[in-house]
C-alpha cells in the first residue's frame, strides 16, 4: 500500500464494505493430510546415513530419498536459512511457495508441507518435528518457517543500492547447483526458486503492509525436521542476514553454519507406503 496524495473520498457504506467477514480461501479440511503417528513409527526406526555441513554465507545440495527424513538444524549461533527443494530427477518439479502459502498459511509447522510446482502439485517434503513450534504469531503478527519472502538475491540489491554482492541466498543456491550436479552457472540459475525460509521470524506490518523481518527466536539445537515424500535434491543456504535481526545481502551480520543431517529408515518400515502421486487434472484446459 502507498501513501498517495489524492486519496478517494470512501463511498458512504465503506465501513459496510471494510465489515464483510473473510473467507478462507483454501479451507484445508479437504486437503490430503499426512498420517503423522505413521511418520513418528518410520522415524524411531531411522538412522543416521550422513550430514551436510552448510558454512556461513553458503549453500550446498543435499540428497533425500523419498522415505527418508532430513533434519536442519542450528549450530553455534542463531542463524536463518533458505531452502530449496527439486525432484532429484526432474529440476522442472520444484517447490511451489505460493502456493503452499495459499494452501497452509505464512508460515508452516509440523503436519504441513512443502508443495511442488504445477503440473505435479503434490507434496514434496512433510514437516514432522519443529522445536521452535511454541513461537506461534507475536504481537506484530510475525511467525516463523516463512514462505512469503523470496530469497535474497544481487539483482534487488543492484536495483536498490547499486551493490554488486555474490554472497546473496540465490547465488549460494546457483553456485551450489551447478556444483552438485556440474552443470554451469547459466542453467543452475533458472532452477533456484523462492524458498522456505527456515528459522527467519518475519511477517507484514499492520500499518503499510510491507514485509519485515526480525531476530529469529532459533538457537543452536533448534531444528525443523521433514519427512521426504519423493526423492529430492535439497539446496540450503546459511543466508548473509544471519538472524536476520538488521540487514541480509551484505558480509556485516553475524552468520554462522547450518546443519543437515539424514536419517534411513529400515525397508520394511516403508512396506505399503509409496510416494504420492503428481496432481490428477488432466491437462486438456478445455481443449
Ligand atoms: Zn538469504
Amino acid at each position: 500500500m502507498s501513501n498517495v496524495e489524492n486519496t478517494p473520498t470512501p463511498p458512504a457504506d465503506a465501513e459496510a464494505r471494510r465489515a464483510v467477514a473473510p473467507v478462507i480461501c483454501y479451507p484445508n479440511d479437504s486437503l490430503p493430510g499426512p498420517d503423522l503417528p505413521w511418520m513418528q513409527e518410520v522415524r524411531n526406526q531411522a538412522e543416521k546415513i550422513g550430514e551436510t555441513l552448510i558454512p556461513a554465507r553458503e549453500a550446498r545440495c543435499f540428497e533425500v530419498p523419498a522415505g527418508h527424513f532430513f533434519r536442519i538444524t542450528s549450530v553455534e549461533g542463531p542463524q536463518v536459512g533458505d531452502l530449496n527443494l527439486w525432484n532429484l530427477r526432474d529440476l522442472s518439479e520444484r517447490f511451489y511457495s505460493g502456493k503452499t502459502r495459499a494452501l497452509h498459511g505464512t508460515h508452516l509447522t509440523v503436519g504441513e508441507r512443502m508443495w511442488s510446482s504445477f503440473p505435479f502439485l503434490r507434496p514434496m517434503a512433510t514437516i514432522t518435528t519443529d522445536t521452535l513450534g511454541w513461537y506461534g504469531i507475536d504481537e506484530f503478527g510475525g511467525s516463523v518457517h516463512d514462505v512469503i519472502g523470496t530469497r535474497c538475491d544481487p539483482y534487488t540489491g543492484n536495483l536498490l543500492s547499486g551493490t554488486q554482492y555474490h554472497h546473496c541466498c540465490h547465488s549460494n543456491l546457483t553456485r551450489a547447483l551447478a556444483d552438485h550436479l556440474n552443470i554451469p552457472l547459466t542453467e543452475a540459475e533458472p532452477a533456484v526458486h523462492d524458498v522456505l525460509n527456515v528459522f527467519m521470524c518475519t511477517g507484514f506490518t499492520r500499518d503499510t503492509g510491507q514485509y519485515f523481518m526480525k531476530a529469529s527466536p532459533v538457537r543452536p539445537g533448534d531444528h525443523l525436521e521433514f519427512f521426504s515424500e519423493i526423492d529430492l535434491l535439497g539446496g540450503l543456504s546459511a543466508c548473509p542476514g544471519g538472524d536476520c535481526s538488521s540487514e541480509h545481502s551484505s558480509d556485516t551480520a553475524a552468520c554462522y553454519p547450518l546443519l543437515v543431517e539424514v536419517f534411513a529408515p529400515p525397508k520394511e518400515a516403508l512396506i505399503g507406503w509409496q510416494s504420492p502421486a503428481p496432481n490428477g487434472y488432466d491437462r486438456s484446459h478445455g481443449r
